[in-house]
């Protein structure tokens, strides 16, 4: 999609997955990229992605969940390439797979910690640098787990439904000074995420999880990009506090 050409855009998480086809999906519109994982091989096989497809990226690790990291970031941004205009808040983990009463407290913590944390940060340290350089736009990744429930799950399912919130609150907020903050919410998609913790094709909970969606299958990452790089562009110029589905179906059976 084109339009972004003398746009920044920030991705968070962007060394694997969703985060990296958002990358290369802005880039291919012409804006500059700041990639910024604590995965520093992934973060830079994207910029070198980036540059193939045609754009500009510069690598800043960062972990979402110190403050003071995500803060240094949006500093990155904004000495590389002189502004900032979308920020994608996408670094997540899945967490300990354990029911409440048994969960650690440890993986609450770090779930909670980055995947909304996180996502609070990404917003409080890149909302002022967006109004700075004029306005634009945040998208945050929760899930389909940030609508309805999963067993075994809490801290992850909490920290969604958190992301959910957060965005509709800061939407309110700068709805008239030329900031739109939406969220997207995938269903399941075939990421490392999710394949490291054995769930790949030709298995039984792979077939279990592809059938839990109205098409019978898990999304894929540039399918989640899409609608991350429409949300943020001017097409998109009316939406704003939306918690959009991306699922095949998942949530409306
Ligand atoms: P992914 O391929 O694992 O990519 C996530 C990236 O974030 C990885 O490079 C990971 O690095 C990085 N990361 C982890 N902890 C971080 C931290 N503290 N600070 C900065 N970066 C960190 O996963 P994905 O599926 O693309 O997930 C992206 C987002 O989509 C997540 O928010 C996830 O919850 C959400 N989502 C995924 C699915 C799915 O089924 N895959 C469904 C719904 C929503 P390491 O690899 O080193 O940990």
């Amino acid at each position: 999609m084109a339009g972004f050409e003398g746009k920044v855009a920030l991705i968070t998480g962007a060394g694997s997955g969703i985060g990296r086809e958002a990358a290369l999906g802005f880039a291919r519109g012409g804006a500059k990229i700041v990639v910024s994982d604590v995965d520093e091989a992934g973060g830079a096989e994207t910029v070198a992605m980036v540059a193939n497809a045609g754009s500009e990226a510069v690598f800043v690790r960062a972990d979402v969940s110190k403050a003071e990291e995500v803060e240094a970031a949006v500093a990155a941004a904004v000495d590389a390439f002189g502004g900032l205009h979308i920020v994608v808040n996408n670094a997540g983990i899945g967490g300990e797979a354990n029911l409440t009463g048994d969960y650690s407290l440890e993986d609450w913590h770090k779930v909670i910690g980055i995947n909304l944390n996180g996502v609070f940060y990404g917003m409080r340290y890149g909302i002022p640098a967006i109004l700075a350089s004029g306005g634009g736009s945040v998208v945050n990744v929760s899930s389909i787990l940030g609508l309805v429930g999963w067993s075994t799950a809490p801290a992850y399912v909490a920290a969604k439904h958190g992301v959910s919130g957060l965005t509709k609150a800061a939407a309110t907020e700068y709805a008239q000074q030329g900031i739109r903050v939406n969220s997207v919410h995938p269903g399941f998609i075939e990421t490392p995420l999710l394949t490291k913790t054995g769930i790949t094709p030709g298995t039984d909970g792979y077939n279990f999880i592809a059938s839990k969606h109205a098409m019978n299958r898990l999304g894929t990452a540039d399918e989640v990009a899409n609608l991350i790089v429409w949300l943020a562009s001017d097409e998109a110029s009316f939406v704003t506090g939306s918690n959009m589905t991306v699922d095949g179906g998942y949530t409306c059976q």
